[in-house]
């Protein structure tokens, strides 16, 4: 069923706990933890704690959770202090975009300069 756990879900074995991970924020709906491979030096995901496997498909299933998750994205940029010098939220969407793990996730990257076009 839509957003039941996944017994071999890396994130969600981190909401049930079984996997240890460096959490920022946690919500009734929602965890931010520290991504293991820091691509800048904010670098948090933030996560709903029911699965869905992408973006796309838990702002159709779960409307109200994806606000969740975007208004927690910009509460840890805010407790980051990197609002002012700008931050990214990234949802990589697909093998092809670099999804690696198939639980929704934003990637919230800021404290340093940051290009565009993303490579
Ligand atoms: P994506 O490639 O968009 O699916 O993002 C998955 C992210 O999860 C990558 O940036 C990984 O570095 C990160 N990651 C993988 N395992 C862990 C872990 N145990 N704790 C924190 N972050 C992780
Ligand atoms: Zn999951």
């Amino acid at each position: 069923m839509a957003g039941e756990p996944q017994a071999d879900c890396l994130f969600c074995k981190i909401v049930a706990g079984s996997v240890p991970a460096t959490v920022v924020r946690e919500t009734e709906t929602t965890v931010a933890f520290r991504d293991i491979n820091p691509q800048a030096p904010t670098h948090v995901l933030v996560i709903p704690k029911a699965h869905y496997p992408d973006a796309a498909s838990l702002a159709a299933q779960a409307p109200q959770l994806a606000a969740d998750v975007l208004r927690e994205a910009g509460e840890v940029a805010a407790e980051d202090k990197v609002v002012g010098t700008g931050y990214r939220v990234v949802f990589n969407t697909g093998a092809g975009a670099g999804q690696t793990v198939f639980h929704a996730h934003a990637h919230v990257l800021g404290g340093r300069g940051l290009e565009w076009p993303p490579g």
